[in-house]
């Protein structure tokens, strides 16, 4: 819903299309089940349709007149905007014509939101120029019979005026409610004074400069080592800006959902100290729904039925009646009250709440972005204030979402239902298929035989000019081959994109179709992932490469992104303000580039707030652990975890750069005999770990006993980043390796692209993440003033300057290379702790 606020001295200015206006107060029905299909080319094509339509008119008529009424109310003012299709001025009365295109199968019935719309148009139109009677038109444009149907009614300027001022009545009521609650929460929020009596160093520094970020607006990036209480300093400032004149709503981004609890603590404190302040908590559908991972179906879910005739009083009752938190537990609650499905409430409230709270995914993923925020007619454009938390995993993830992938083992279910139905569409995948296995085999993509009566799509449209091939091979240019099974090529063959065209074409039709088997979701995957695919090879750009891989028979035809820089910062350069903070966001320059800030944005690195006397970097560098020597450390590694955890009883974690070494490791441990004598409990993290066992672990290592607790885990993972095991939970770390990604194709492509461009390719492909996965691992052990412990890091390459240089000046750091130094390290330094 596209409302956006504004605030100059003395009211809020407020602003909503027709379009929204109409849906908000007016939709009824049900929610639309399973997931259908649009084309994407539908815009362009009703574009068209509306152009073809207005062009056939008279002289005297104008196209496209922008409309616009603004009510005055006490504290506020409402700008309702819209654009007519079509008027035109005689003599005796206005006409209007509103156009909707149509396709497919269509009922010839008019819809009510339709009438609505060209009513309101009809109303502010008679308050702008009063006194002539309406001839208000509604054309339906059938695009594939190229048929109009047109619909007409007389209205007299008093009909409409009153037909726009129930409308208008209705959602000023809503406005009115939104308006007072807005300025309640604001005056909860001035004076709303910081939680905590004393400042945390560094923490000042941060308040100050996020305090500034959200008065000037830009980007901003801030290192906030553990235990300053980023959460607070970025959080309080960001909900004082909610008062003050550029913020309209805030939006928290988590790279995982378990950090969302730390920001709903904080909230918590901050609601305790009288904020009033209305947080969505937004997750995936399946851990909203009851259903879990089943799927939608509206045969059976009666919370898709009548939905928008409900919605209405479960959004006020969310709103302003529930808590302030709307979590999941308060979603449920809302949609069993008003049955209503849970998930599509929480995207009917977005627009209503100040703190919307959720995944990566929903700022930075073009597919899950929320439109009323990132989209380009979006009214809150530049409202927003974005903090995105834990900034470091956004280079990684920022990756995924901005690389495509065509996968042929999802393909059997397709196939076997076209060549039952339209065989074309199973023929066009198997040619493509073959093609690309020729293309792994040969190094040619021979055997296409595309016929030149191929017709062109209008799914892209800027290549309607692309000339159909009739040969039967065509040279590729291989840019690498990596193995037999996987090569790098410069660029999509032209007969591979014309053949994923037509079938495009193809799958379009069939999925047009109305009751669609079973087949339906599985197509419609299909066709949206080449889409994609395809879309994506038209952009401009050089930081994509395309891999195509083999996997028994299954090929994988991967569109890489290793610089994810500008994507980005496209997204973050909609907001207002972006914050990116984490623990670990060095070196600065490294992350600047990958976020897509410049030097015109600040960075601010702070230290750490614990003494260097709490704890002890013991760097041993006497054992080897590359991919090639790790075979030769697994009982050095391990007898350095039986030293470390027999030189006070406790609880330890170590982290390894793989599952395989971890399980070497593992079996060491466990015929150790000064550990299998002794009070040692041995815990290891599995591949199949889910969210609950992941807890379960954590809830060992933190229940009191005196045994001691070995964790082993690996860097980069779930226990890697985001645990708290403050006091006694944890008093040592091990951390085995340099934390570099495993060596993979991928990687190596990101290598050689940031060579090419004259930087260290190894550092942005390997290095620096890896330093990063250590960096993390290794702040888990120091939580809070209370905390001590030793972190002890195995690896020879930390002797080599490019390795030692990246660990932070601020650790206390030792050098040491064998088992009696390792003894002697740790007994110093507990003896001076205990
Ligand atoms: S309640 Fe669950 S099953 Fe029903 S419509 Fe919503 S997500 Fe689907």
């Amino acid at each position: 819903m596209g409302v956006s606020n504004s605030r100059d001295d003395k009211a809020f200015s407020l602003d909503v299309s027709v379009r929204d206006l109409v849906e908000f107060v007016l939709r009824r029905g049900d929610l639309r089940s399973g997931p259908s299909f649009t084309s994407p080319s539908r815009a362009l094509e009703g574009t068209r349709g509306h152009q073809k339509l207005q062009s056939s008119r008279d002289d005297h008529y104008r196209a496209e007149v922008a409309l616009k009424w603004v009510t005055v109310r006490p504290t506020f003012t409402l700008t309702l905007r819209g654009r007519i299709d079509g008027v035109r001025e005689g003599p005796e009365e206005i006409f209007l014509e509103e156009i909707k295109t149509i396709t497919g199968e269509w009922s010839e019935k008019p819809s009510d939101l339709h009438w609505a719309q060209l009513r309101i148009y009809g109303g502010i139109w008679n308050r702008l120029n009063p006194s002539k009677p309406l001839h208000l038109r509604l054309t339906y444009f059938h695009l594939e019979s190229d048929t109009e149907y047109c619909f007409d009614e007389k209205k007299t300027p008093s009909f409409v005026e009153s037909f726009l001022q129930e409308v208008l009545e209705k959602y000023l009521k809503w406005l009115d409610r939104h308006v007072a609650r807005t300025v309640q929460r604001n005056a909860t929020i001035e004076n709303l004074t910081f939680p905590f009596s004393k400042l945390r160093a560094g923490q000042a520094s941060m308040l100050e400069a996020v305090r500034n970020l959200h008065l000037k607006g830009g980007a901003m990036m801030v290192e906030a080592p553990t235990g300053i209480g980023k959460t607070m300093a970025s959080l309080f400032p960001s909900i004082k800006a909610l008062a003050g004149e550029h913020v309209r709503q805030l939006m928290v981004v988590l790279a995982r959902t378990p950090g969302q609890t730390v920001f709903q603590e904080a909230l918590k404190l901050l609601e305790q100290k009288g904020a009033k302040v209305k947080t969505l908590s937004m997750l995936a559908r399946e851990k909203v729904c009851r259903r879990g991972n089943k799927a939608c179906d509206p045969a059976t879910c009666a919370r898709r039925e009548g939905y928008f005739d409900r919605l209405g009083e479960a959004r006020g009752a969310a709103i302003h009646e529930s808590p302030d938190l709307l979590n999941t537990t308060v979603l449920n609650e809302l949609g069993e009250r008003f049955n209503v499905c849970p998930h599509a409430l929480s995207t009917h409230l977005a627009p209503w709440v100040d703190i919307v709270m959720g995944d990566y995914n929903y700022a930075f993923d073009p597919g899950a972005q929320l439109s009323y925020l990132f989209g380009e007619e979006s009214p809150r454009r530049n409202r927003i204030a974005l903090l995105v938390d834990e900034s470091h995993n956004l280079v990684d993830r920022g990756r995924e979402m901005h690389s495509q992938c065509i996968r042929t083992e999802n393909w059997t279910p397709s196939v076997k239902w076209l060549q039952k139905n339209k065989p074309e569409g199973a023929t066009l995948l198997r040619q493509l298929w073959k093609t690309m296995r020729a293309t792994l085999n040969t190094g040619s993509s021979t055997g296409i035989r595309i016929q030149p009566t191929l017709h062109q799509t209008e799914l892209f449209p800027a290549e309607k000019q692309t000339s159909s091939i009739q040969k039967t091979s065509e040279p590729l240019k291989i840019i690498k081959r990596v193995s037999p099974s996987e090569v790098v090529l410069e660029e999509t063959p032209k007969s591979w994109g014309l053949l994923m065209e037509r079938f495009l074409q193809v799958a379009e039709e069939q999925l047009k179709t109305p009751h669609l088997d079973a087949v339906h979701t599985e197509l419609l995957e299909l066709y949206f992932e080449i889409y994609k695919f395809l879309k994506a090879t038209r952009e401009q750009g050089d930081h994509h490469q395309l891999i195509l891989k083999r996997h028994h028979r299954h090929i994988t035809l991967h569109r890489f992104c290793m610089d994810p820089s500008r994507e980005i910062s496209a997204s973050w350069k909609k907001t207002w303000s972006t914050l990116f903070f984490s623990a670990t966001l060095s070196p600065s320059s490294f992350y600047q580039q990958l976020l897509g800030t410049s030097e015109h944005h600040s960075n601010l690195s702070l230290p750490s707030p614990f003494q260097r006397s709490q704890w002890q970097t013991i760097i041993h560098t006497g054992i080897f652990t590359t991919y090639r020597q790790r075979v030769f450390s697994y009982s050095e590694v391990a007898q350095v975890i039986q030293i470390t955890s027999q030189s006070k009883q406790g609880n330890y974690l170590a982290f390894f750069p793989s599952f395989e070494y971890l399980r070497q490791v593992m079996q060491r441990l466990s015929d150790l005999p000064e550990l299998t004598g002794s009070k040692t409990v041995l815990m290891a993290q599995s591949q199949e770990m889910d969210e609950s066992a992941r807890s379960e672990f954590l809830k060992v290592f933190k229940q009191q006993n005196d045994y001691t607790k070995i964790g082993l885990a690996v860097m980069g993972g779930i226990f890697g980043e985001g645990i708290d095991l403050a006091g006694k939970a944890l008093i040592g770390v091990v951390v085995v390796g340099v934390g570099l990604p495993q060596v993979c194709l991928e990687r190596d492509l990101i290598r050689e692209h940031f060579d090419a461009y004259g930087d260290n390719g190894f550092d942005f492909a390997y290095r620096h993440p890896g330093i990063n996965r250590v960096m993390q691992a290794v702040g888990r052990l120091i939580r809070t003033e209370q905390d001590r412990g030793v972190a002890v890091l195995i690896d020879q390459r930390y002797s080599d300057e490019s390795y030692h240089a990246l660990l932070p000046d601020a650790w206390p750091k030792e050098e040491i290379e064998s088992s009696n130094d390792l003894r002697a390290a740790l007994q110093r330094f507990w003896n001076s702790n205990d």
